[in-house]
């Protein structure tokens, strides 16, 4: 699933190609992908222009003329690229903007969960859905409204950061490479975390972030960001989809559980559980070992 960094880079591919091309007509192949009726959809954007296309959080925001937007998030699936007028389209192809170059625009879903809504420069970012976002991560210079708002909640950490709702950008490939650098564990309950804590969930999401940027993003499955160019990014994660292999850190097992339904893999030695500790019974006879084992314990620093 394309995250903030793919979406990112979809942006910075897509724009060069279709900035100030005019838009002569739309064929929408699957109508589930746009908001609306089909008609009111072609009528809209046809004749228009794309001035801009911006990002916030994982939506593509594509600036028309007359003050009109379109406001596509690509889901699962969901995946942008230019073709000449006379190639053959994908059998995934759902929407095709036809340009003014003897150029289609087209967006490919294989399994079309992607959706574009109709919306204007006055209130695209203050109605739904965008006014639920959090803002972006980069933008954040205090974390005091984040412990404030976390104080709210006993939710696992990664379910309230996946929200968006905090601050937007971390999917479950990042939120699983922020949480281990910052050595918290998933499961934390959000309203435990300190604001140091804060400090560094921030730190490590712009730096991961701008990272996976830089190298265009991460390449899984499905996603490419453009024709012929792919993300490099996923050679760097260190905790995303190393289930059963060793830490990177500490060479112990790598564990994978499900939190709030998303597949994640953390290493129960660098990110403790610090508030739900683990009380262990030694139980045996007179001279049975129980304090060698405790002293094993602690000599590991168990206690
Ligand atoms: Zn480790």
């Amino acid at each position: 699933m394309p995250e903030l960094p793919e979406v990112e880079t979809i942006k910075n591919v897509l724009l060069p190609i279709v900035k100030n091309r005019k838009i002569l007509g739309v064929e929408i192949l699957r109508k589930s992908v746009v908001y609306g009726l089909k008609e009111e959809f072609i009528e809209f954007v046809t004749g228009t222009s794309i001035l801009n296309i911006t990002r916030r959080g994982k939506f593509l925001i594509f600036h028309l003329s007359e003050q009109k937007v379109i406001i596509s998030h690509l889901r699962m699936e969901g995946k942008y690229y230019e073709l000449a007028e006379n190639e053959a389209l994908s059998k995934y192809a759902r929407v095709v903007f036809h340009l003014d170059n003897q150029t289609k625009l087209c967006y490919d879903d294989l399994r079309s969960f992607g959706r574009m809504a109709m919306s204007d420069e006055a209130s695209y970012l203050t109605s739904k859905p965008l006014i639920d976002l959090g803002p972006e991560p980069f933008d954040i210079t205090d974390v005091n409204f984040l412990y404030k708002q976390g104080q709210k909640t006993k939710r696992p950490i990664k379910t309230s950061l996946l929200s968006q709702k905090l601050f937007v950008g971390l999917g479950n490939i990042y939120v699983d490479e922020v949480l281990f650098k910052s050595g918290l564990h998933p499961l934390t309950p959000t309203k435990y975390l300190s604001i140091d804590d804060w400090e560094m969930v921030v730190a490590h999401s712009k730096s991961i972030l701008k990272d996976a940027i830089a190298s265009g993003g991460t390449t899984v499955k499905s996603y490419r960001p453009g024709k012929d160019i792919s993300g490099n990014f996923q050679t760097q994660l260190r905790i995303y989809g190393r289930r059963g292999q060793k830490c990177v850190v500490c060479h112990r097992n790598l564990r994978f559980i499900k939190v709030g339904g998303r597949g994640t893999t953390f290493c129960p030695q660098c990110q403790l559980h610090a508030h739900s500790p683990l009380k262990i019974a030694i139980v045996g006879k007179i001279a049975a070992g129980k304090s060698t084992v405790l002293d094993i314990f602690m000599q590991a620093g168990y206690c």
